[in-house]
């Protein structure tokens, strides 16, 4: 193999459109792999770093969210030869650093750095275009037809999976249904609250109905959002712009000493204070609150820890790619969506081309339902 010639879309400056350039791609170094790119879902991070809120360095091909097949492998690669299908994560996993080796892979020390950089592993990008690099986001770039990848961020899955769905794996479902079964810890009987309906929301939902939740509340603003969320295992829901989300969500929970007890888990998918707050303040005495969203770097909040967690002793946490283990959780997914347990096809709003990404991101502002997929090969 040698240095390929890629379309892909690469954000230019803040509150550009994407620009589709043709780049080049160099060969996949020790360690790497090059993978034909069948499928790409665009997702909220990577609107987040065209508009801003994601404050990070331009040229980048953006894209962390995909799926295809091995075209080639760098020296040393042995768990991947061409014609492997593949998912493409956008956190690896060495397997033998401090968090690998203490069960928080999720936070590889190994690859930690590259949502910064947004390169590889060795620091720099596979990507150039007239001699000057161009970056790949969280070391995917999946926004392109071919992109270079770490192995150890890669995970081999069926053939006979849909690669256009099988991408969806990557961030939206590793991201929400592991908020739910990994991180939320979710039991079968528990009452939990998800606020945010979007790609990420709907898959805590069937997260926690997967775990066996037993009321699974969907708070959304957009009517549309709360009737997808049923399909996907809601079982109230509560339209936040019907009046307060919390005392609405709180009536919808057993009776304790002092009154509605609150839901034993709250998530917060969307990334806003106000709603961080109210997912506080929705979870009973002893509940956990799992924050999934990602606010701006600027934001801050004001919450009595005396109130929250002395005395109502919340737990409070992060939840981080939802706690994944993407080797343990990808290949589970895939025996939940052969089991028609989890749903794939109906998270996907619709498909399009390279070209379309940037209505994909009007439809994304717009509060468009679920995913957009990039397909490669129609
Ligand atoms: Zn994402
Ligand atoms: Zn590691």
């Amino acid at each position: 193999m040698s240095a390929t010639a890629t379309r892909a879309a690469v954000f230019t400056g803040v509150g550009q459109p994407l620009e589709i350039q043709e780049l080049v791609l160099d060969d996949p170094k020790p360690g790497e792999v090059k993978v034909k790119i069948a499928a790409s879902g665009v997702c909220h991070s990577d609107l987040s770093i065209q508009n801003g809120t994601l404050p990070l360095a331009p040229p980048i091909v953006l894209g962390h969210e995909g799926a295809g097949v091995v075209v080639d492998v760098g020296e040393g690669v042995t768990a991947f030869k061409p014609g492997d299908h593949v998912v493409t994560t956008w956190v690896g996993q060495c397997g033998t650093c401090y968090t690998c080796t203490h069960g928080e892979p999720f936070l590889c020390e190994a690859t930690s750095l590259v949502q910064a950089t947004n390169a590889l592993l060795d620091g720099t990008p596979r990507f150039s275009l007239d001699g000057k690099p161009v970056g790949q986001m969280s070391a995917c770039g999946t926004f392109t037809e071919y992109t270079v990848v770490p192995a150890i961020a890669c995970v081999k899955v069926p053939d006979d999976i849909p690669l256009d769905r099988a991408a969806l794996l990557g961030c939206g479902v590793l991201t929400g249904c592991g908020a739910a079964i990994n991180t939320g810890g979710v039991q079968p009987g528990d009452t939990v609250a998800v606020i945010g309906c979007g790609g990420v929301g709907l898959n805590v939902i069937q997260g926690a109905r997967i775990a066996g939740a037993a009321h699974i509340i969907a708070v959304d603003m957009v009517a549309s959002k709360l009737e997808l969320a049923k399909t996907f295992g809601a079982t109230h829901t509560v339209n936040a712009g019907d009046g307060d989300p919390v005392e609405a969500v709180k009536a919808l929970t057993s009776i304790g000493p002092m009154g509605p007890r609150g839901v034993d888990i709250a998530f917060e998918v969307v990334g806003a204070t106000a709603l961080l707050q109210q997912a506080l303040s929705m979870a009973r005495r002893g509940g956990r609150v799992v924050f999934v969203g990602v606010p701006r770097m600027d934001d801050m909040m004001t919450w009595s820890p005396f109130m929250e967690l002395f005395a109502f002793d919340k737990k409070v946490s992060g939840s981080f790619y939802g706690h994944s283990n993407i080797h343990r959780d990808i290949n589970r997914y895939v025996d939940l969506y052969r089991e028609g347990k989890l749903l794939l096809d109906e998270l996907v709003s619709r498909t399009i081309s390279l070209d379309d990404v940037n209505g994909a991101f009007d439809a994304l502002e717009k509060g468009e339902v679920a995913r957009s997929v990039i397909s490669y090969d129609g």
